[in-house]
């Protein structure tokens, strides 16, 4: 198992600390710990009293993803493992794996090799119940609209527009449309259905930016389930069911406590997808470690396309956080990828394709400059990655004029950070902070749209198709047009296009559905052929996975 598996190796034979000695470590007192066995807890917020402390933050970001893989979680928990070896009080912020995924391409989503968060097999199993507290709370509000069509309809929901969806934890495709309610009259009203993964829930949306847990049920009740059939939208609170499903969420809102390798606290809470949703961890975890750590070290997922733009203007927004630095994660794998090179053929050394494949890390460099950050770009170093290459992207970043340092935190853990944590800490003490949102909603989601589409997808212009003018017109109608967009798009191109690797220009944003989410508080913007449901591979990762008679997992990584 281990030789072909090494994350799953490493993360079962480390000595954990007990989550008690992580928890006084962190400065979170006794009394908000809320132990899940030994070296798990949730930390319950409402029984601190708000330090009044502001630490900084760094936000790690990536090129365009490809199936090489380039170490975002990596590479953040290491970097977080450097700044605790150098002395700063350090804190980790990341999203919680899905299921699905895992057992589709992913694997898992804790971090590879000496820079991990465990215990990693809970986090990217069951961990601490949040998922299944958002699909619960997700479905049981689904269940409560066909209900209310069923026993009489008192606020005349058209069947044909609710838009509230069912959600699992499971990539299946099967699901993306459905029917309901067959089977004559005792069994419902039919109507056309469909499921959505977790991720991609409003829940998910709404619990990772909420405040608190008034905030939490406010956003609830303002959640739009359908609307009449008179077009009027119908509202949770119209349902007088917000009460219910914040609290199947109260406990799902504390953010869960674990440890580095390195033994530095993590927070591991929220997942949306940074393709279909807005792609970064809890806010609840992103203050609490801010208000205890000198140092948060937060992932956002994706690029700066999809995630760093989705914290930068949506989560920035809601939870007042400006980034003091950000890293751009790239590797001489992906930069190959991005340069023509097959998969197959990653581990010869090709300098020149690296070096073409340099376009698509600087268009992420230069996409975060446009937000006032200057970042540094962390080359994720491989096995397969030969010194001549890794010097070639390095020299060429030091010609362009971008900050870049080696990261080996794969093989070497935090030490393995020191020399992109050292640019991060002179990026904190340099840079005067200049950072700003891209675009401002109130000049409507279309400008919203061609600002992103131009400035940070290389696009010439957007067209909006299928779903979308029609959408584009409810929106109006109903004052939501000035809300934050959240794009979902393909990780694995700036373009709507996943074949299109570089940096592509000139390129034309199909938006195909605009989702209005008023409990998140923002419009979801559909592209191209992006599906909040996804599906399994061919050979699926769960084909390699199983458990010892002694209950250790095998085949998670
Ligand atoms: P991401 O966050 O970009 O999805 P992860 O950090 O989860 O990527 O890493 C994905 C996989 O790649 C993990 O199995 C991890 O062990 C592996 N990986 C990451 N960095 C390296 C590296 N430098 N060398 C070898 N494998 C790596």
């Amino acid at each position: 198992m281990s030789a072909d598996n090494p994350d799953l190796a490493i993360a079962q034979a480390a000595t954990l600390e007990p989550i008690t000695e992580i928890a006084e470590r962190a400065g979170v007192p006794a009394k908000a710990l809320v132990p899940y066995g030994s070296y798990k807890a949730k930390v319950d917020v409402r029984q601190m009293t708000p330090s009044g402390k502001q630490g900084r933050l760094v936000l790690v970001s990536a090129m365009s993803p490809t199936p090489a893989g380039e170490g975002k979680s990596t590479t953040t928990v290491g970097l977080a493992d450097a700044f605790s070896l150098m002395g700063h009080r350090t804190m980790v912020a990341l999203r919680e794996p899905a299921l699905g995924p895992i057992m589709g391409i992913k694997g898992g989503a804790t971090g590879g090799g000496h820079a991990q968060v465990v215990p990693m097999e809970d986090i990217n199993l069951h961990f601490t119940g949040d998922f299944h507290a958002i699909q619960i709370a997700n479905n049981t509000l689904a269940a409560l609209v066909d209900n209310h069509i069923h026993q009489g309809n008192a606020l005349g929901i058209d069947p044909r527009r609710v838009q509230w969806k069912r959600v699992v934890d499971v990539n299946d495709r099967a699901l993306r449309r459905t029917v309901i309610g067959l089977g004559g009259a005792a069994q419902g009203v039919p109507r056309e259905d469909g499921f959505d993964i977790v991720v991609a829930s409003e829940i998910m949306a709404v619990l990772c930016l909420a405040t608190d847990l008034k905030d939490l049920q406010e956003r609830i009740d303002r959640i739009v389930v359908g609307f009449t059939y008179d077009r009027r939208p119908v509202t949770v609170e119209d349902l007088e069911v917000g009460g219910a499903i914040t609290m199947l969420l109260k406990d799902a809102l504390l953010p869960n406590l674990v440890q580095t390798l390195g033994g530095t606290p993590a927070l591991v809470h929220g997942g949306p997808f940074a393709n279909i949703a807005h792609g970064c961890n809890s806010l609840a975890a992103t203050r609490l470690a801010l208000s205890l750590a000198d140092i948060t070290v937060t992932e956002a997922g994706f690029g700066s396309d999809l995630g760093a733009e989705k914290f930068l203007d949506i989560k920035s927004r809601v939870g007042d956080l400006a980034p003091d630095a950000a890293v751009v994660v790239g590797t001489v794998r992906a930069l190959k990828m991005h340069g023509g090179v097959a998969k197959t053929d990653l581990a010869t050394e090709d300098i020149e394709a690296a070096l073409r494949g340099t376009e698509n890390l600087a268009r992420h460099v230069e996409n975060l400059r446009k937000f006032g950050i200057e970042p540094v770009i962390a080359l994720n170093r491989f096995p397969t990655d030969t010194e001549a290459e890794l010097e070639a992207v390095l020299d060429w970043a030091k010609e362009q004029g971008f900050r870049a340092a080696l990261s080996e935190v794969w093989a070497k853990g935090g030490e393995g950070g020191r020399a992109v944590a050292e640019q991060v800490l002179a990026a904190i003490e340099q840079d005067e902070p200049d950072f700003h949102h891209l675009y401002d909603p109130v000049d409507g989601i279309e400008e919203s749209l061609r600002t992103l589409a131009r400035e940070v997808y290389g696009a010439e212009d957007v067209v909006f198709e299928d779903r979308a003018p029609a959408q584009l017109r409810m929106l109006k109608r109903n004052g939501w047009d000035t809300l934050p967009v959240c794009v979902a798009k393909t990780q694995y191109s700036f373009s709507d296009d996943p074949s299109a690797l570089g940096a592509p220009t000139g390129h034309v944003l199909h938006v195909r559905d605009l989702v209005p989410r008023i409990g998140a508080g923002f419009v979801v913007a559909l592209t191209g052929a992006i599906m909040t449901m996804p599906g399994l591979p061919k050979e699926p990762a769960a084909l390699r996975m199983g458990v010892t008679e002694s209950g250790e997992s095998i085949g998670l990584f």
